[in-house]
């Protein structure tokens, strides 16, 4: 069966092996008669899923033994409020700092407001000069070397890859090297997650929705390191409570089990195709082939700032935006599936996770190249 190229930013597409994997297992999960989704959380089977996909997440990204892996529900979106209220008692004065570089993290940092004393460490969002460039707001990166951190702060909080704007940080800076030594960054990487190794030493947390690189909707992961647990806010809800999570097994109450299921089919394709380290390698190839398509014509145009691209969202604008909607229409014709661009940029953005092969990049750009010679 061919299926069309799915570009959405999230859901996003699967790998194929693995949908036809839960599709065979669909009824009768490994001869015991149940489907996955019809397994008690709390009985042998489930727990063996979901103990070989923590195992999976830790060893791909090589989590040490003192972070906690839980899985939660509520999304990122549920975190923006949940950070605060496990995490900012660390500091007396309730301070946290924030790095805003698009509108992920902006959502973050209006969200967290009512829990503490927070502060903006750096902003891109106004425009700036690069490299003699003029680049909009979002359309940058704040640089680490400039960010302002409170040493008491009881974290600061980024996100390393912005969905919406297309602009992402690959290295997560050392807030040691910043003069922030005893400040844990926490870092929303869901949609580059699994696409880009971690420095697990520069981190005090990290969390993903997974609908992106790792699984389907429906499951939150949260890596926390233990040390930082035990300051929860009174009012914060014990299903949420990343210390009474991680006494549980993420057990508290009843997990997603199917989307954690799914999260572990993802994990064991991951491996089979060599890990991070591969699809670091696939990434930057994919979104290089159509960075250069995109830098060699005036047809089209990238916004973002060469230095922080995003190797896993590109968004682009046509020339002429009254082209927009036949290039929509004629790229789904041509089996090009959810290539709008999120409202508050326009134009078109090409999300290509993990999950989206070389062929399909190609595909998308010998469609532009075509599209090109028919209306330029
Ligand atoms: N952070 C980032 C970087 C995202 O891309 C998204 C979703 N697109 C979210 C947070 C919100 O995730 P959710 O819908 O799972 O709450």
């Amino acid at each position: 069966m061919t299926r069309p190229w799915n570009f959405s930013a999230g859901p996003a597409a699967l790998p194929q092996p693995v949908l036809e994997q839960a599709a065979a297992e669909m009824l009768d999960w490994h001869g015991c008669g149940m489907s996955v989704m019809e397994l008690s959380h709390r009985g042998e089977q489930f727990g063996r899923i979901r103990d070989e996909t923590e195992q999976a997440l830790r060893d791909l990204l090589h989590i040490p033994d003192d972070f906690a892996v839980l899985f939660l529900q509520g999304g990122a979106t549920a975190q923006n409020a949940l950070v605060p209220l496990n995490l900012i008692g660390r500091s007396q004065a309730n301070h946290a700092d924030y790095v805003l570089s698009g509108r992920w993290s902006h959502k973050s940092f209006k969200e967290a407001q009512p829990y503490g004393a927070l502060a903006v460490a750096a902003s891109s969002g106004e425009a700036t000069e690069i490299d003699g460039q003029s680049q909009d707001a979002w359309t940058w990166f704040p640089e680490p070397a400039q960010w302002q951190i409170r040493p008491d702060a009881a974290y600061v909080h980024m996100c390393s890859n912005e969905t919406v704007g297309g602009v992402q940080l690959t290295k997560l800076p050392d807030l040691a090297q910043l003069g922030a030594p005893g400040v844990p960054l926490v870092v929303d990487a869901s949609s580059d997650f699994l696409s880009v190794p971690i420095d697990f030493s520069r981190v005090g947390m990290l969390y993903v929705g997974a609908q992106k690189n790792a699984g389907p909707a429906g499951v939150t992961i949260v890596i926390v390191r233990k040390d930082l647990l035990g300051h929860a806010h009174p009012l914060c809800p014990t299903p949420f409570n990343y210390a009474h999570l991680e006494a549980a097994d993420s057990m508290f109450n009843t997990p997603p089990t199917y989307a954690i299921y799914m999260v572990g089919l993802v994990l064991k394709w991951l491996q089979q195709q060599g890990g991070v380290a591969a699809m670091e390698k696939a990434s930057k190839a994919k979104s290089q082939l159509l960075y250069d398509y995109l830098d060699s014509t005036s047809f089209y145009r990238s916004m973002v700032a060469k230095p922080w691209r995003s190797r896993m969202n590109i968004p682009f604008l046509l020339h002429d935006e009254k082209l927009d909607g036949p290039f929509l229409s004629e790229a789904e014709a041509a089996g090009l599936l959810q290539l709008k661009g999120h409202k508050s940029v326009g134009g078109m953005r090409a999300s290509i996770y993990n999950a989206m092969p070389m062929q399909g990049v190609e595909a998308l750009v010998s469609f532009m190249q075509a599209f090109e010679q028919r209306h330029g």
